[in-house]
C-alpha cells in the first residue's frame, strides 16, 4: 500500500513539539477503513500509516497488532513519531483537542463537549492511564472510509467524479462495509461508541452509505452516535427525513462551506451549488436549533483561491449560529501535479502570497470561540506575535 510521506510539508513554518504529558485519544479508540482494505487509527490527512489489512485480516486482529500498539506507545512516550505535525489539527491545537493526565481523571472540570467525550471513551481511556498498547475492547469509533463515490470533483481531490453504484468496483466496497458491519455487530453495536459516515466521498450520494444511513435501525442502540460528514449540497430536508431511524443518533453534522461566495465555490466545488448548499445549511442550523443534532459544524479548507474570504465565511457561520467552524490547510491529496499544489498551498513561506495570508489572519474575528483554527493555529499565532510582517 501507498503510504503518504510528510513531503508536501516543505514551507511549512511548523516543526514537530513537546507533546509530554498531553494524550490524544484517537489510536485508543478510532479505526478508519479504506477501499483498499487498508486500516488506520486516524485520518489519512494526519497519520500516514496503515496499521492493517482488512482483506487478510479481522478487526480484532489489527486493533492490537504491532503497528497500532506503536502508535499508542508514541502517544504514551510524547515522541507522536508517527505524526503528521503539520496537518494534524489535534497536533497542532493540542490545548483543544489533547488530554493531560488530569483531564482524563478528571473530565467533570472540563467544558461540557470534553466532559461528554471524555466520559463516554472512559472504558478506553483507561488503557492510556494504566499505559498499556494493547486495547481488548474492540474500538469505539468506526470512521467508514471505503467509498470515495461523490456528486463533486473538487480539483483538490480528485481530477473527475467518482461514481461506484454497481459493478466490481461497487462490489468490493459493498463487501467491505458488510464485513465491518459483521464484525461490529458480533461485538454488540451497544458497545461502541460512533459512526462517522463519511471521511472518503459524500454520504447521500453513495449507495452504500445512504442504504446505511436509511435503513439502519438506530433507535435499538441509544448509546451510539453516528457523525455525519457531508458537501452539503444533497443534505436535504427529504434525506433528513429518510434518516428518521437514526434521528436518535444523530451527534454531529460537519458540513463544508470552502467559500464566502458562489463565484469562489463554483471554482473549488465542482459541479456543486452554492445556493443549494446555504439552503441546506439554514436547514441544518434550523434542527440545531430545535436539539434535535447535538453539535453542527462547518469546515473550512484554506487554499489560494479562497484565504480571503476567510473572515466573511465566519460571519455565515455566526449568522447560521453554528457550533464550531473548523479551518485546514490545503493537504496534498495528488490530485495536481506538484507544482500546482504548491500554486495554491497559500500557507507555504514561499507562496507570493504568504505574507498576505498571515495578515488576514490577524483579524480579531479568529478568536471567536466559534473558530477552530485546526492546523491553522501556529500562523495565527505567529503574525499576532509580529508587530507587522513587511
Ligand atoms: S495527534 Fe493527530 S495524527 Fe497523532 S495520533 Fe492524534 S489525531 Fe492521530
Ligand atoms: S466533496 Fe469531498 S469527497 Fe467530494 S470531491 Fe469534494 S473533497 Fe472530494
Amino acid at each position: 500500500m501507498h503510504t503518504r510521506g510528510f513531503e508536501s510539508n516543505k514551507g511549512t513554518i511548523k516543526g514537530p513539539k513537546n507533546m509530554n504529558g498531553k494524550y490524544c485519544l484517537q489510536p485508543f479508540t478510532n479505526i478508519d477503513i479504506h477501499s483498499n482494505h487498508g486500516a488506520r487509527c486516524c485520518s489519512e490527512s494526519w497519520m500516514p500509516s496503515w496499521v492493517g489489512d482488512f482483506s487478510e485480516q479481522t478487526l480484532k486482529q489489527i486493533w492490537n497488532a504491532q503497528p497500532i500498539r506503536d502508535i499508542r506507545q508514541s502517544v504514551l512516550d510524547g515522541s507522536y513519531s508517527f505524526c503528521d505535525w503539520h496537518q494534524c489539527p489535534f497536533y497542532c491545537n493540542d490545548s483543544y483537542y489533547l488530554y493531560t493526565e488530569d483531564d482524563l481523571l478528571h473530565p467533570e472540570r472540563l467544558s461540557p463537549v470534553h466532559a461528554y467525550r471524555l466520559s463516554k471513551y472512559a472504558p478506553w481511556i483507561r488503557y492510556i492511564l494504566e499505559r498499556k498498547t494493547e486495547v481488548d475492547i474492540m474500538p469505539a469509533n468506526y470512521n467508514l472510509a471505503y467509498d470515495e463515490t461523490c456528486n463533486l470533483a473538487c480539483p483538490s481531490c480528485r481530477n473527475q467524479r467518482v461514481m461506484y453504484t454497481k459493478g466490481p468496483e461497487y462490489t468490493l466496497r459493498l463487501s467491505i462495509h458488510n464485513k465491518l458491519l459483521k464484525e461490529v455487530k458480533e461485538n454488540g453495536f451497544e458497545n461502541i461508541g460512533r459512526f462517522n459516515v463519511t471521511g472518503s466521498g459524500e454520504p447521500f450520494v453513495s449507495k452504500i452509505f445512504s442504504d446505511f444511513l436509511y435503513n439502519f435501525d438506530g433507535k435499538r442502540f441509544p448509546r451510539l452516535d453516528i457523525n455525519i460528514q457531508s458537501n452539503g449540497v444533497l443534505f436535504t430536508p427529504q434525506a433528513w427525513e429518510k434518516m428518521k431511524k437514526i434521528h436518535s443518533n444523530i451527534n454531529e453534522v460537519i458540513v463544508s462551506l470552502d467559500a464566502a461566495c458562489a463565484e469562489t465555490y463554483d471554482k473549488i466545488r465542482v459541479n456543486g451549488s452554492f445556493k443549494k448548499l446555504l439552503s441546506n445549511i439554514e436547514f441544518l442550523a434550523a434542527l440545531r436549533k430545535q436539539g434535535k443534532i447535538r453539535r453542527f459544524m462547518l469546515a473550512y479548507v484554506v487554499q489560494e483561491k479562497n484565504f480571503r474570504e476567510m473572515t466573511e465565511a465566519i460571519r455565515i457561520g455566526k449568522h447560521f449560529g453554528v457550533d464550531l467552524f473548523i479551518f485546514n490547510l490545503l493537504n496534498d491529496w495528488k490530485s495536481w501535479q506538484p507544482t500546482e499544489y504548491e500554486t495554491n498551498a497559500v500557507w507555504k513561506v514561499f507562496h507570493p502570497e504568504f505574507k498576505e495570508f498571515l495578515e488576514i489572519l490577524r483579524d480579531p474575528l479568529f478568536s471567536d470561540p466559534i473558530v477552530d483554527l485546526g492546523n491553522m493555529t501556529e500562523y495565527r499565532e505567529k503574525i499576532l506575535s509580529y508587530e507587522k510582517v513587511t
